[in-house]
């Protein structure tokens, strides 16, 4: 039997961890550096019917209906003075139970940690070295030393996995943004809403049937080296408190008053798309490429990429990396394409830019390729 290290308890290691459960060649261990996993962290997510579909396969169809939401439309907003531009049907890239999906993110990570028995979670396990021998040899922080046939590196966007297989080209890049999030209570939309305005942009969506919505805004901001590194830089509530006010200040929405429990963190992504010399070693999910947030696609890569790594070693096959190169690269263009739009600025610019989203989300052909062909797998 083939023995499988799995490092990061995230979306993409514990969904392989469903998976694996349902086959009798692999063992595996989930190694995980936090000595928790959060169960209450209120913050959403959003899965396109991509994921769903592979969700639905491990029984996600059975989750409790009051915890998950089903929007139909994505809606369009000018944030200065609330003014609908357009919008897109989401239900029509929807099939039978397989339907674009809001949650909180602690709701997904719950469902996928039923199936898998207690101890094969090794908690408070830092990864802090590979030596590729005849078998892969893991090292952790408590001088621990573990033998496997495979590792799949599921550790996220700062992968310990990825900077010690290539050093600092393996370490992700700032982003020169920054991320809020927070929650509202009682918001007047069900559907997912994206306000767009200068240099920022917000969205706010339902994440249960119990009125609880998500709010997360992408702020563009230059840092300096130290302040994107300081963990504390974005925990000092003037920094938090600067930023809603700002965003607040540009919209007809009284942000201040509606996001509650607001964060902020540094946004980063990857320099470039890495494959490791050793077939025995998978990177997947943020681990492997973490994109620009202005998709909504990297949970539900995160799964679709656990899938094929679990395809890759049921068939003996070595299609994984060629696959997800593919994918990542046509994600990657469109989450810069949107990052763009999202954030002009001059009048005359957003004017074109408002011009033209309402006449590509009305043809039909257009959303086929831009998000029919991602989110059908
Ligand atoms: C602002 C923002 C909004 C987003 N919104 C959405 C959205 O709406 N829809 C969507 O699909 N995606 C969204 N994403 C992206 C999504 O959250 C990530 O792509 C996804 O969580 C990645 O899953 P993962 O399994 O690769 O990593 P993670 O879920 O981050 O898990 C990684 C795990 O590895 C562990 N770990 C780290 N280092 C080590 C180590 N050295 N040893 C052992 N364990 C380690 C971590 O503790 C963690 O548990 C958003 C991202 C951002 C930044």
């Amino acid at each position: 039997m083939k023995n499988i290290a799995i490092i990061g308890a995230g979306i993409s290691g514990l969904f392989l961890a469903n998976l694996l459960e349902k086959n009798d060649f692999f063992s595996y261990k989930i190694f995980e550096k936090k000595n928790f996993l959060d169960l209450k962290d209120g913050y959403g997510i959003q899965l396109s019917v991509n994921s769903i579909n592979l969700l639905n396969l491990i029984g996600f169809k059975n989750m409790n209906a009051s915890d998950i939401y089903f929007p139909k439309k994505v809606n369009f907003f000018e944030a200065k003075n609330l003014k609908k531009i357009c919008d897109i049907d989401l239900a029509q890239f929807n099939f039978e139970n397989n339907r674009y999906t809001t949650l909180k993110r602690s709701k997904l990570i719950e469902f996928l940690l039923k199936n898998i028995p207690k101890d094969k979670i090794i908690l408070n396990s830092d990864l802090t070295d590979i030596k590729c021998k005849e078998k892969l040899k893991l090292y952790f922080g408590d001088n621990k030393l573990e033998e496997f046939n495979y590792l799949v590196a599921a550790d996220g966007v700062y992968s310990k996995a990825k900077e010690i297989l290539f050093n600092k080209a393996g370490s992700p890049k700032y982003f020169n943004s920054i991320a809020i999030r927070g929650n509202i209570n009682n918001f007047n939309d069900s559907d997912i809403s994206i306000y767009l305005g200068p240099n920022f942009h917000f969205v706010i969506y339902p994440i249960n049937q119990n009125n609880e919505y998500n709010f997360i805004s992408i702020i563009r901001k230059e840092l300096i080296d130290n302040e994107f590194k300081n963990k504390e830089f974005f925990r000092d509530k003037e920094l938090i408190n600067n930023l809603i006010n700002h965003i607040s200040s540009k919209s007809d929405l009284n942000l201040v008053d509606i996001v509650k429990e607001i964060k902020c963190f540094p946004i980063f992504v990857s320099k470039n798309i890495k494959i490791p010399d050793n077939k025995n070693i998978f990177l997947t999910g943020d681990a492997f490429y973490s994109f620009p947030p202005s998709f909504a696609q990297g949970a539900s890569q995160s799964i679709e990429g656990a899938n094929e790594i679990f395809n890759d070693l049921k068939d003996k096959s070595s299609n994984y990396y060629k696959i997800r190169t593919s994918k990542t690269k046509k994600i990657n263009n469109r989450s810069s394409i949107n990052h763009f739009a999202f954030h002009l600025s001059n009048p005359f610019n957003t004017f074109i830019r408002n011009f033209i989203l309402k006449k590509l989300t009305k043809n039909k052909k257009f959303l086929e390729n831009y998000l029919g062909s991602i989110y059908n797998i």
